[in-house]
């Protein structure tokens, strides 16, 4: 890990892997699996031992965003979590309003479990819900129906939270596009804060890619698949969740992010903007000073206390033009050129201009005299227009 020589009063977040869950979901090649009681609690005690050991490296940061991500954080004991907040309160100087994010699955959130969340200070939920239809969670191996979501939901609410993100996929197989929109409408009548609506990508390694991987490269080359939704009915049920998001009060902040004013994800942004993050357990990545690391991602090493950086990649000023192109235009706002400038001392154009040109050309980008954005067209290709701002 690097000697962190960031003045006094630069920011980070921590994200802290909790890579259990109840049953290995059909579609997910997370860093998550089943495991037993005795494994979680050893694995609890090896994490508040790495916080321990790698927190004095990080004296001089105040951590704006703590995320508790898995797998599904909310399978360890309520007692874990906050043993664990205690230790990273300890540990490092957490502002008063950062934001602190825990991610639930419904089926494992009880009103206990929720009151102690909110004494030891997490003031945002992350659900995977998924979708409101019950044939749509058998058929993604999900533990919970859509009744069992709400009941989770409300206890949420009635704990207190008032800040709550739903995970959403679209573009499953034999899902229509009647059936999506149904599930969304239903989501929607709750009035979450946040949604994170993402469009299923085959994965392999997956049950999903044995199961339709075939028709996944057939819908990739443009051919008619058999059971994943075709690339243009999986582009209307993009274009439609958009529609319907705006016209109930949610911003399109990023590409598959959706906010009420004010309740953009400060942890997510994090990660777009490029700014530090230290990432603790098992395979968590960092972004420290721009040398990139991560765990190692064996559960048997880390729990012999093996938690050294592993893969460390200094970043060099080229790599984090390249970043700093690529993720940030994932964001709708796009890259600033002033904030380009501040951190390279050479304007956007000078490094971009011909390929921002070409773009705009194309009807892909827009371009301000503040920022560079992607069009409207530009969201639909996202990947083949980030990919050009790559420098040879
Ligand atoms: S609950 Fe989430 S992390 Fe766990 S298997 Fe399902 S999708 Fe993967």
């Amino acid at each position: 890990m690097p000697e962190t020589k960031k003045d006094s009063g630069a920011e980070c977040g921590i994200y802290l892997h909790i890579p259990f869950c109840v049953l290995k979901c059909r579609y997910c090649d997370f860093l998550s699996a089943p495991a037993a009681e005795e494994t979680k609690e050893d694995y609890v005690r090896v994490l508040l031992q790495e916080i321990k050991e790698k927190a004095p490296a990080f004296q001089n940061r105040t951590v704006t965003s703590v995320f508790f991500g898995g797998g599904t954080p909310s399978i360890l004991k309520a007692g874990a979590i906050s043993n664990l907040m205690d230790q990273i309160r300890t540990g490092f100087a957490v502002s008063d309003d950062a934001e602190i994010t825990i991610e639930c699955n419904p089926g494992t959130l009880t009103r206990e479990k929720l009151a102690i969340y909110k004494g030891c200070g997490i003031n945002r939920l992350s659900m995977g819900v998924q979708s409101a239809d019950n044939a749509v969670l058998k058929m993604l191996g999900r533990i919970h129906t859509y009744e069992a979501f709400l009941e989770s939901f409300e206890l949420a609410r009635k704990a207190g939270f008032k800040n709550i993100n739903l995970d959403i996929i679209s573009g499953l197989p034999l899902q229509k596009e009647g059936d999506y929109e149904k599930s969304l409408k239903k989501l929607l009548r709750l009035r979450p804060e946040h949604l994170s609506v993402y469009s299923l990508l085959i994965e392999e390694g997956t049950e999903f890619y044995r199961l339709y991987g075939e028709d996944a490269k057939i819908r990739e080359n443009g051919g008619k698949p058999q059971f994943l939704p075709e690339e243009e009915a999986e582009r209307r049920m993009v274009h439609r969740t958009a529609a319907l998001l705006a016209e109930s009060g949610y911003q399109q902040y990023e590409i598959s992010n959706f906010a009420r004013k004010g309740r953009e994800s400060r942890h997510n942004l994090g990660y777009w903007r490029r700014s530090d993050y230290l990432g603790l357990g098992l395979g968590a990545a960092s972004l420290v000073d721009n040398h990139r690391f991560h765990n190692t991602r064996a559960l048997d090493d880390y729990l012999k206390y093996e938690f050294s950086p592993q893969e460390e990649e200094v970043i060099d000023k080229k790599g984090q033009m390249e970043e700093t192109m690529f993720l940030g235009l994932r964001e709708i706002r796009g890259v600033e050129k002033a904030e380009f400038y501040r951190r390279f001392g050479v304007s956007m154009r000078n490094v971009y201009g011909k390929v921002i040109d070409e773009m705009s050309a194309d009807g892909l980008l827009m371009e301000t005299e503040q920022n560079v954005c992607l069009s409207t067209r530009g969201l639909d290709v996202a990947n083949y227009v980030m990919a050009a701002f790559l420098l040879d």
